[in-house]
């Protein structure tokens, strides 16, 4: 990647973090790949050392073993997990703390958060996420896995398939019916041990992806406390289709990342492989073909990299996310019979990381919602006028607003550093505003300057709606403590 694409992105601090997550998969995981691949299983110790160093869900406030950073963060990781030459580890922790942990995170109570959102950010648990079953992939509304309410319990009953993280992981956000006759508005996410009574598992035997388990799991009469329902009965189909949009974010992100990782490899292997007198990248039709992928990869990175900021700042992206998911996915399946074919018949060879790259580039364009349900969003927004808000049943979630809000400014603070601490008290909320960082702080956390404002009254200032003069003349930014530092704060509402 070119550096000064990366400079618009990322800060120093970001960097640092790619550099020691780098190097500890340098040190800790690639000498290992082969033989997980082969084993068809990561030890399960691996993530705690992962935890312990600090790399999981750093974009997760501090209380839940998070650090509070921004979600570029999550892009650093994202990307540095993909580029080890094994999608199937690096699927483990992205299933598990962007497509699962999210639905937790966002709706569940504090209680579940308090429960099961720690373990998985010290590596101690992995999460999966339960929506495809044998008669409903693309189809997601017609799912039939029954969760029906008897008392203080719910009782499950039915069978998913493909399910990332479904065999050795510890549990589920399942999506469900409670009530199988209202439709969509009957749909409700329940979080599931997987070491229920009731639960039975069978291990899927794939193309790629080896190191990764997928699993079909079946549910009968599964007892569940009716306290692990996430968010409210009901809104699960709504929640799914908000989180979705990161799901396909991650998956875009991993998807040019590792495909860009492999056109280095092969750039490498061209550069020392002779033929008639020359190295292989002497030839002018090869280095053209390698010229057009770098520039493809190039350009598909800075789009993912736009949708990754909208995702930052609260959008909800769906053709933008979907159309990242949909070429950087297309791109990497081209780009790997590309490479391979710069090995020759080295590249069908075992041996060479280009055949197992091959071979998990397949599933890109299948999971997280198929290439061709892509292309039917685009189409209906495109040709149909369809517009895809964000869920009305989400978007009036106090948390969610919150959690965009969180995101804005977060962008913002990874531009404009704010020097010395400010406590940004919105009722709901606490946050501390420090350097690059935003982090949910609690009651009683204190700093030298504490700015009390509401939360629609902040996001109007970042939006530059509402001139920060006009707000404290106003009386709707309230400065306690040092008002020359509460000034800093000025830099943020440009
Ligand atoms: C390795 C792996 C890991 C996975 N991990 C998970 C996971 O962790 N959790 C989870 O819930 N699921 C997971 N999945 C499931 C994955 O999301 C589904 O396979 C995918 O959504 C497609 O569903 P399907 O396989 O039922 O295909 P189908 O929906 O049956 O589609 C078959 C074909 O028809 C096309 N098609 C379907 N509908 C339309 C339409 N309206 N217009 C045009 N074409 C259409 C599809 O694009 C596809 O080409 C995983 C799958 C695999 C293989």
């Amino acid at each position: 990647m070119s550096t000064l694409m990366r400079s618009y992105y990322f800060t120093q601090e970001h960097e640092l973090f790619r550099q020691s997550l780098r190097q500890f998969l340098e040190k800790e995981i690639l000498p290992h790949i082969d033989e997980w691949e082969k084993a068809q299983q990561v030890p399960k110790e691996i993530w705690k050392l992962f935890g312990q160093q600090g790399f999981l869900g750093v974009d997760y406030p501090e209380k839940y073993g998070g650090a509070g950073l921004d979600f570029f963060y999550t892009v650093v990781f994202c990307e540095e997990i993909s580029r080890v030459f094994s999608g199937g580890f690096g699927v483990t922790p992205i299933v598990s703390l962007y497509m699962a942990a999210p639905y937790i995170y966002k709706y569940g109570t504090e209680a579940l958060k308090a429960k099961y959102l720690p373990p998985l950010l010290r590596g101690e648990k992995i999460a999966a996420i339960g929506i495809s079953e044998p008669g409903a992939g693309s189809d997601v509304a017609n799912i039939q896995t029954k969760a029906i309410r008897q008392g203080d319990r719910y009782i499950i009953k039915g069978q998913k398939t493909f399910i990332s993280n479904g065999y050795y992981g510890d549990f589920i956000v399942l999506v469900t019916k409670t009530n199988p006759a209202a439709g969509v508005d009957g749909f409700s996410l329940i979080l599931v041990e997987l070491d229920r009574p009731g639960i039975s598992k069978n291990k899927l035997q794939k193309m790629g992806w080896h190191a990764s388990d997928t699993a079909e799991i079946f549910f009968e009469n599964v007892e569940v406390p009716v306290e692990n329902l996430i968010g409210e009965e009901g809104k699960g189909f709504y929640y799914l289709m908000e989180g979705l949009q990161l799901e396909r974010l991650v998956g875009a992100i991993a998807a040019i990342s590792g495909t860009e990782r492999l056109i280095e490899y092969t750039l490498e292997y061209m550069g020392q492989r002779q033929a008639f007198g020359r190295t292989l990248d002497r030839f002018q039709v090869l280095r053209h073909r390698m010229a057009q992928l770098h520039a493809e990869s190039e350009a598909l990175k800075a789009y993912t990299y736009y949708c990754a900021r909208l995702h930052q700042d609260g959008h909800y992206a769906v053709k933008e996310c979907s159309i990242a998911k949909l070429l950087t996915t297309e791109f990497a399946n081209k780009a790997a019979y590309e490479c391979l074919q710069m090995f020759g018949g080295y590249g069908y060879i075992e041996d060479y990381k280009v055949a197992r790259a091959y071979r998990d580039a397949r599933i890109l364009t299948i999971g997280a919602g198929t290439s061709e349900i892509m292309r039917e969003i685009i189409a209906k927004m495109l040709i149909d006028d369809k517009k895809y808000d964000r869920p009305a049943a989400v978007a009036k979630d106090g948390a969610e607003d919150l959690a965009g809000l969180i995101g804005l400014l977060r962008s913002k603070a990874a531009q404009y550093p704010v020097p010395a601490p400010i406590l940004l008290d919105l009722s709901a909320k606490k946050l501390i505003l420090e350097g690059h960082e935003v982090r949910e702080v609690e009651d009683g956390a204190q700093a030298a300057c504490t700015i009390a404002v509401q939360p629609a009254d902040l996001l109007a200032l970042l939006k530059g709606e509402l001139s920060p003069m006009q707000a404290f003349m106003g009386g709707r930014i309230k400065v306690m403590g040092d008002s020359s530092v509460a000034m800093q704060l000025v830099s943020l509402f440009r």
